[in-house]
């Protein structure tokens, strides 16, 4: 076979190869957990603590949180959530 023409067959096979794996990448849905907001710990200054979201879960990396799955910081989170959408809301 002609060399010009096996570089070509090469080029081609590369390129649908990246497009396969373009797709691959595309057909998978990671949904990242999205920072909601971030608060200061009252008994540890400059320790910060993060409220994340992943769909309708709200997490937060404070002791109290990971001790009851609740806390103050996802509290205040939610309301800072119900609050931004009746702002949405009002005309
Ligand atoms: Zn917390």
């Amino acid at each position: 076979m002609d060399p010009s023409v096996q570089k070509v067959i090469d080029h081609y096979q590369a390129i649908s190869k990246e497009m396969m794996d373009r797709v691959a990448t595309t057909q998978i849905k990671v949904v990242p957990p999205r920072l909601l907001a971030t608060y200061e710990s009252g008994s540890v200054p400059g320790l910060m603590y993060t409220v994340k979201r992943t769909g309708d879960n709200l997490t937060c990396n404070c002791p109290g949180f990971v001790y009851r799955r609740k806390c103050k910081h996802t509290g205040m989170a939610e309301s800072l959530i119900k609050k931004t959408i009746a702002d949405k809301l009002e005309f």
